[in-house]
């Protein structure tokens, strides 16, 4: 018996490296490089996937057509929407590749079973973009978007599972009252955009398919994977998504200076084959990652290839590790508020 290489879909394209600040950002173009050495790095073959344009129906199953008409206002000019967010003159048509690459990766993963994985490396990111607003770095929801793509051909459970370091609000307020789309977040808290607490849930036919799991400051490998065995892989087994999209930033990485958590890559792989066995088991293998944040450059590259290596094999390491007081307490509050939703995880 022969076993075939494990494969996975790469969507990049060069618009990405036109959003690009006039002065020094952090959410810069030298990302995208030290990801696609991370592609390399994890040895599995790539499979070069052309971005495509988002079209108005992809983008307005997610965000206001006001807030898209602002866009097209911007587009073509230097401008922010905040202190935190710029926009260069290419920057809208690149979100839209970034949209519509992502609905790209994920029309794959349905159309061809061959496949079971991909990964999108564009930018703009994503998570942060709520239904009305662009912030944070972030201009449209790729993750969103691409989500409620599949949930409009064919798909009827979806889950996104965001471990970049910072809540993705925008993400939660677009899928806020939508019971097809399970929303999964671990972040630091404090820290930007503040919201995401353990009672944020969801609303109407949405509630209980929100899932936030705050945690302070220094959170290693261990606690990530304590939040997973204890809640998130048990609420997922419920979910039996069709799909897993990871809203994949590598910002809590102990290296990332944005930030004070303390995964490496060890956490990465681990997590990455979690949600790869997750998907096996309902989602006939289908694991989408999407690029949010991360803004070291070696943390990028070296999580990105464990990321990747988790995913294609859905197996890792067990992570040994000590689990403070504090983190082991928040992971329990989380799963006692999960609970209501989601009796006997
Ligand atoms: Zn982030």
């Amino acid at each position: 018996m022969t076993i075939s290489p494990a494969r996975i879909h790469v969507v990049s394209d060069p618009i990405s490296d036109e959003h690009r600040s006039r002065g020094y950002h952090p959410e810069r173009p030298e990302r995208l490089g030290a990801a696609r050495r991370g592609v390399a790095l994890s040895g599995v073959e790539a499979l070069d996937l052309a971005a495509r344009d988002a079209t108005d129906e992809d983008l307005e199953r997610a965000h206001a057509r006001a807030y898209l008409d602002e866009l097209a206002r911007l587009s073509g000019h230097h401008a922010a929407l905040d202190a935190d967010t710029y926009l260069a003159p290419r920057s809208v048509d690149a979100a839209r590749r970034g949209a519509g690459g992502t609905i790209a990766m994920v029309e794959a993963l349905l159309q061809d079973a061959s496949v079971k994985s991909g990964a999108v490396l564009l930018r703009p990111p994503g998570h942060h973009a709520t239904r009305d607003q662009g912030m944070g770095f972030c201009l449209l929801n790729n993750a969103a978007i691409g989500a409620l793509w599949a949930l409009d051909h064919g798909l009827s459970r979806v889950a996104i599972v965001d471990w970049d370091v910072h809540h993705g609000n925008g993400t939660q307020n677009i899928l806020w009252n939508d019971p097809r789309a399970l929303y999964i977040s671990l972040h630091e808290a404090p820290l930007y955009p503040g919201s995401g607490a353990r009672e944020e849930v969801g609303q109407k036919d949405g509630a209980g398919f929100t899932v936030n799991v705050p945690l302070s400051e220094g959170a290693t490998d261990a606690v990530y994977q304590m939040a997973f065995e204890e809640l998130i892989l048990p609420v997922l087994g419920k979910f039996a998504p069709e799909l897993v999209l990871i809203s994949a930033g590598f910002d809590a990485h102990e290296r990332d200076p944005l930030a004070s958590m303390r995964l490496t890559a060890a956490g990465y792989a681990y997590m990455g084959a979690a949600l790869a066995r997750v998907a096996a088991a309902s989602g006939r293998g289908r694991v989408g990652i999407v690029m949010e944040g991360g803004y070291d450059l070696t943390a990028i590259e070296v999580s990105l290839a464990a990321t990747i290596q988790g995913v294609v094999r859905a197996d890792s390491p067990r992570i040994e590790g000590e689990v403070s007081t504090t983190h082991r307490n928040e992971v329990a509050a989380a799963k006692a508020v999960a609970a209501r939703w989601w009796p006997g995880i």
